[in-house]
């Protein structure tokens, strides 16, 4: 099966993914994110665990969601502090790669927005790609939206 490949801005942390295509991606503004990703927004690809492999001994932080009912398990290059991707306690099986760490990242496609309340004002969204004001309303329509696969729950 042809592979996908990427890794951190210093090469310490290289990933693969089994799949014939780029996955699709989604952007999120909220003040999070932008404060994380020390830009204007987050962008990420929804994968399944058994398809990816990160081939280097990763940092891992796992911060646990305000309500406490959830831990995201940050991982980083333990050298560069690259933030490579998150799994999450509330969808076990699935991987969310950050998108910039895609070798091919020019050619990942956004299919949604989501917190454009909090976007940047000179930031123009296309009006053809679906956006919430805050997270999207249905799960479940907002993962089939943007090809994640389907977990076990
Ligand atoms: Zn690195
Ligand atoms: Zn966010």
């Amino acid at each position: 099966m042809a592979g996908i490949e990427g890794g951190c801005r210093c090469g310490a942390v290289r990933w693969r993914l089994e799949a014939e295509r780029l996955p699709l991606t989604y952007a999120c503004h909220c003040l999070d994110c932008q404060t994380w990703t020390g830009s204007a927004f987050s962008q990420q690809a929804i994968v399944a665990q058994d398809r990816f492999q990160c081939t280097a001994p990763v940092g891992r932080f796992d911060l646990p969601s305000a309500d406490g009912r959830r831990i995201s398990h940050q991982v980083a290059c333990p050298a560069c502090f690259t933030r490579v991707y998150n799994t999450n306690s509330s969808r076990p099986g699935l991987v969310m790669i950050r998108a910039g760490t895609f070798d091919d990242s020019h050619r990942l496609a956004v299919v949604a927005h989501m917190w454009t309340k909090r976007k940047q004002p000179w930031l123009t969204i296309d009006p053809q790609v679906p956006a919430w004001p805050e997270g999207p309303p249905q799960a479940a329509e907002f993962f089939r939206l943007i090809g994640a696969p389907p977990v076990a729950s």
